[in-house]
């Protein structure tokens, strides 16, 4: 061991709702956790602006600050929170050995894995200098900001599918953009765009850029068959071309399914090794909202409870 090992009873690694969360319900149940930040504090919400569907803000919050307040929370009851960023594990315990920065090991008797899905992004300027300001990776979360007015979603798998339907109802029109002259999305899914009155498909496009100073105002695209361009007169831009769990640290060591995502057990947050449990979603591609992720760190959290109280560790 290296003079900088530690033993800790429950290492939480990752800030976003489900970690933090566990780390509320860690602390108040005496676990001591320490919890490691990742390389984004505070989750993907803090890449977002309004948040108006989580339960207990009437009037909505924005996402940075609803993450500062989850984070004062989990310190309230003693949370030790670092930052720092996982760079290897070893899950051949318990215990488990997880190496911070590469240089900091600890030993953990149970880890609870909150790493998150990252938005996989276009890679244009504009797109990211307006995430928040009419660009978002988030259709359920924030269609109800463009009620009425004409959005463009870009991708053409299920969820491309799922969000332009979803948009749909909520926007006057929208412009699904799709880069190839079919979509990835099963039939199903396809025919449901393809009969939604106000949906409309522009096949063989590519977005070359986001148009706006402040807000969006415009989506410019290429059609890469007739070579034309032209821009799309819309105030919302939606990405919708696949999540990547943050996993890759624990390939070799955990069940995951083809995506990389984490499996669990039904019905608890457990993986397939022993005292290690995953909330939030890391595990979890279909509902990804902040309060399932929440309520699933909650899960974690008493699972790790009850695993240490069975193992008679205090
Ligand atoms: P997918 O990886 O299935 O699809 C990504 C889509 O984005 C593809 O159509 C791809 O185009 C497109 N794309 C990728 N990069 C770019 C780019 N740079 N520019 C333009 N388009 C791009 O991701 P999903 O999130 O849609 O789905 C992930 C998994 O979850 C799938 O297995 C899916 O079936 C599942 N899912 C199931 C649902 C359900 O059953 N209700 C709902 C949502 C998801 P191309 O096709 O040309 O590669």
């Amino acid at each position: 061991m290296s003079e900088e090992t530690e033993h800790v009873k429950c290492l939480i690694i990752g800030s976003g709702p489900a970690g933090y969360t566990a780390a509320i319900y860690a602390a108040r149940a005496d676990l001591k956790p320490v919890l490691y930040q990742g390389l984004q504090p505070g989750g993907q919400l803090t890449i977002t602006t309004e948040v108006e569907n989580y339960p207990g803000y009437p009037k909505g919050t924005m996402g940075p600050e609803m993450m500062e307040d989850f984070k004062a929370q989990a310190e309230r009851f003693g949370t030790d929170i670092r930052w720092g960023y996982v760079t290897s594990v070893d899950f051949s315990g318990p215990p488990h050995n997880v190496i911070v920065d590469e240089t900091k090991e600890i030993i953990a008797d149970t880890v609870i894995i909150a790493t998150g899905a990252s938005a996989k992004w276009l890679g244009l300027e504009s797109e990211q200098r307006l995430n928040g300001f009419g660009v978002s990776a988030c259709a359920v979360c924030d269609g109800y900001f463009f009620r009425q007015q004409t959005v463009a979603i870009v991708g053409a798998g299920d969820t491309a599918a799922e969000e332009a339907t979803y948009l749909a109802k909520l926007c006057k029109k929208v412009f699904m953009i799709v880069r190839r002259d079919e979509m990835r999305a099963s039939k199903a899914m396809m025919h449901r765009v393809q009969n939604t009155a106000n949906i409309e498909v522009l096949y063989n496009h590519e977005t070359k850029e986001i148009v706006g100073d402040k807000v969006v105002t415009g989506a410019r695209v290429f059609n890469n068959k007739t070579k034309e361009e032209k821009v799309l007169d819309v105030t919302g831009f939606f990405v919708a071309i696949g999540h990547q769990p943050n996993t890759d640290i624990f390939k070799g060591w955990l069940d995951m399914d083809n995506n990389g995502y984490l499996k669990i057990t039904a019905g608890s947050t457990k993986t397939n090794v022993e005292g290690v449990f995953a909330a939030g979603d890391v595990a979890d591609h279909i509902y990804r909202q902040a309060v399932t992720a929440a309520g699933s760190g909650c899960m974690a959290a008493i699972d790790a409870e009850r695993y240490l109280a069975h193992k008679g560790i205090h």
